[in-house]
């Protein structure tokens, strides 16, 4: 067998047992191993990590895909200066993820463009990031899966769908008032998971407000109990960072109100 015999013949055997990113790194680690004078176990250790860390990322890619998220944004790129009602060390404590594992909630309370959905993507891409499964779903957006998923009967298999992943953001809620079906689903999805997934939720409205937004005072209630038993609130107040740049520029100066509460969606 000449010198070069045995890589190619050990390629194809990677590459039937699909080990793609070990066949493609193979001439150079073996290269390596020999100018380094690795030990057989150095080699072996050095190509099965390449081989993890390529399906590591390819697996991050898939689950961040399947998560949904409306848009990309790290807690790394969270202007916390902007800020300063959010606390950088609450959210540092929210990264570590401990509440995931206790099935707590996250609830992230204020008006529009204050960063509510940034830091519920980032926390959720921390997740990824560890290997949870994560979801998001804006709130109008489930509304609709409802009442479609109703008419055509499959209201039992949203709720599994729904149940399954070990982080699920739930966001803007509060935006639209909930009709009787979708209100008695969201009770049922929040009882459900209840210490066993966490879930993120965010919203514009205050809590007092939330019988109102379900119709129903006493499921608001039952629902509040659940949601908020094991959770930690961020209550931001502050200024939107859609805004920002207008306001700097005096393009825009927003009436007092739009600053204090919130009404439309972002
Ligand atoms: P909310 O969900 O609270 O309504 P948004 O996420 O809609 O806030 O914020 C509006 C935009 O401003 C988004 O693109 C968001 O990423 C960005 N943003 C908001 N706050 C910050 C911040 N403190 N640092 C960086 N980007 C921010
Ligand atoms: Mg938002």
């Amino acid at each position: 067998m000449g010198k070069q015999q045995v890589p190619d013949q050990l390629r194809e055997t990677l590459q039937s047992l699909k080990l793609d990113s070990m066949a493609d790194n193979l001439d150079a680690l073996c290269a390596q191993a020999a100018k380094e004078a690795w030990s057989y176990a150095t080699f072996l250790a050095q190509l099965l990590a390449e081989e993890v860390a390529t399906r590591d990322h390819r697996r991050l890619a898939v689950t961040t895909k399947m998560a949904r998220f409306p848009f990309h944004k790290t807690l790394e790129q969270f202007d916390f200066a902007f800020q300063p009602s959010v606390e950088k060390r609450r959210i540092q404590e929210l990264s570590s993820l401990r509440f995931v594992s206790g099935g707590s909630n996250v609830l992230f309370l204020g008006p529009p463009g204050v960063g509510k959905t940034p830091l519920a993507i980032g926390l959720g891409l921390k997740a990824l990031q560890a290997g949870l499964s994560t979801y998001f779903v804006s709130v109008p957006d489930l509304m609709d899966w409802v009442s479609q998923d109703a008419q055509r009967g499959q209201l039992t298999k949203r709720m599994q769908q729904l149940c399954k992943p070990r982080v699920l953001i739930l966001d803007e809620m509060g935006y639209l008032p909930l009709e009787r079906p979708m209100a008695t689903f969201l009770f049922q999805l929040i009882a459900k998971r209840y210490e066993k997934g966490a879930i993120i939720v965010s919203s514009n409205k205050s809590f007092s407000e939330w019988g109102e937004l379900f119709t129903d005072q006493v499921l608001a209630t039952a629902l509040l109990d659940r949601l908020l038993h094991h959770s930690t609130i961020i209550n931001i107040r502050g200024q939107s960072y859609r805004l920002k740049e207008k306001r700097q520029s005096g393009v825009f100066q927003p009436p007092p109100a739009l600053e204090a509460t919130a009404g439309e969606p972002s």
